[in-house]
C-alpha cells in the first residue's frame, strides 16, 4: 500500500510570538487537529485524496480563527468576497470560484464547478448563480462576522492599504486555509479556500482561486496550496513553478518547494508559504514568514501540528 497522507494549512504571515496567549494557542491548535482528522479518516478508509482535501478545508472554513468562510476578513466596501479552488492531481480536474459571498463552504462550490460545469473557474454574480442552481443555501452577513476581523478592517478602512489577515507587531490571526493529500492508490489532490486580504479592492481576486499560482496538483510531480500576499504568488506563478523544478530540473519536492518560497518569491517581494505533496506521501511546508498554522500526518506515523519556525 502507498503511504497516505496530509498537511493542511492555516494561512501565514507576521505573527508575533508575545501575542500569543496559551490558550488561543491550544484553540489553534485543535482546529488544525480537527482539520487534519477530518481528512485523514477519510484516506485511512481507503477514501480519495480530492474527498480528504475538500473535508479538511471545510473544516477549517467552519472555524472562525481562520480567513476562510466564517471567519473571511472585509473588504473596503465591508462585505467579504471569498476565493476557493481545488485540483484533482489524477486527472487534472479542477474547479475554482472567486468574488463569492454568503457560501459557507466556498471549497465545496470550487468542487462542484469541477464535477458539475463544463467549466473550471467561475467568478461574482454568474457563481452565485450556479451556486443557487445547485441547491446552495445562502448565510447571512451575521454569520461571517467577526469582532477582531471588524475591528482590522477599520484600522485600515479610510487608507489604500491592504494586508494579509493579520496587523504587524499585533496580532496573529491570519489564515487562508488549504490542503494537499495523498492517497492509498497514490493520487494526490489540492485544495485552497480564502477571503483574500483586509481591506482589498471589491473585485480584487488573489492567487488562492488561480489554478497555478496559489493551487496546483499533478500526480507526476506534486499538490501544492499556497498562503500568502497572493498579487506576488500571482506574478511567480508560484505552485506551478514547485511543480516545474520538480519536472524539469528534477528537484526533490523539498528542494523545490524551499527554492521558491526561500528564493524565488522573496526576490519578488512576496511574503507567505505553502504545503506541497507528492505521490510518494512526502510533505514539505516551507515559509518566508514569522510563522505559518501548519499540520500534517502520515500513515508511516508521523504527526506535526506547528505554527512558528
Ligand atoms: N493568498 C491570499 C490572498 O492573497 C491571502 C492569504 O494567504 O492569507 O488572497
Amino acid at each position: 500500500m502507498n503511504t497516505f497522507s496530509i498537511a493542511i494549512h492555516g494561512g501565514a504571515g507576521t505573527l508575533v510570538k508575545g501575542m500569543m496567549t496559551p490558550e488561543k494557542e491550544k484553540e489553534y491548535r485543535l482546529a488544525l487537529e480537527h482539520a487534519l482528522e477530518g481528512g485523514y479518516t477519510i484516506l485511512e478508509n481507503g477514501g480519495s485524496s480530492i474527498d480528504a482535501v475538500e473535508a479538511a478545508v471545510k473544516r477549517l472554513e467552519d472555524s472562525r480563527l481562520f480567513n476562510a468562510g466564517k471567519g473571511s476578513v472585509f473588504t473596503a466596501a465591508e462585505t467579504h468576497e471569498m476565493d476557493a479552488s481545488i485540483m484533482d492531481g489524477q486527472t487534472l480536474n479542477a474547479g475554482a470560484v472567486s468574488l463569492i459571498s454568503g457560501i459557507k463552504n466556498p471549497v465545496s462550490l470550487a468542487r462542484d464547478v469541477m464535477d458539475k460545469s463544463e467549466h473550471v473557474f467561475m467568478a461574482g454574480a454568474g457563481a452565485m448563480e450556479f451556486a443557487k442552481n445547485n441547491n446552495y443555501t445562502l448565510e447571512d452577513d451575521s454569520y461571517f462576522y467577526d469582532e477582531f476581523r471588524h475591528q482590522q478592517w477599520i484600522e485600515i478602512k479610510d487608507t489604500d492599504s491592504f494586508q494579509l489577515d493579520h496587523a504587524k507587531k499585533k496580532d496573529s490571526k491570519f489564515g487562508t486555509v488549504g490542503a494537499v493529500a495523498c492517497d492509498q492508490n497514490g493520487n494526490i489532490a489540492a485544495a485552497t479556500s480564502t477571503g483574500g486580504m483586509t481591506n482589498k479592492k471589491f473585485g480584487r481576486v488573489g492567487d488562492s482561486p488561480m489554478i497555478g499560482a496559489g493551487n496546483y496538483a499533478n500526480n507526476e510531480t506534486c499538490a501544492v496550496s499556497c498562503t500568502g500576499s497572493g498579487e506576488y504568488f500571482i506574478r511567480g506563478v508560484v505552485a506551478y513553478d514547485v511543480a516545474c523544478l520538480i519536472e524539469h530540473k528534477e528537484m526533490s519536492l523539498a528542494d523545490a518547494a524551499t527554492e521558491v518560497i526561500s528564493n524565488r518569491v522573496l526576490k519578488l517581494g512576496g511574503d507567505g508559504g505553502l504545503i506541497a505533496i507528492n505521490a510518494k506521501g512526502e510533505i514539505a511546508m516551507p515559509f518566508n514568514t514569522e510563522g505559518m498554522y501548519r499540520a500534517s500526518k502520515s500513515s508511516n506515523g508521523v504527526q506535526k501540528i506547528s505554527i512558528y519556525k
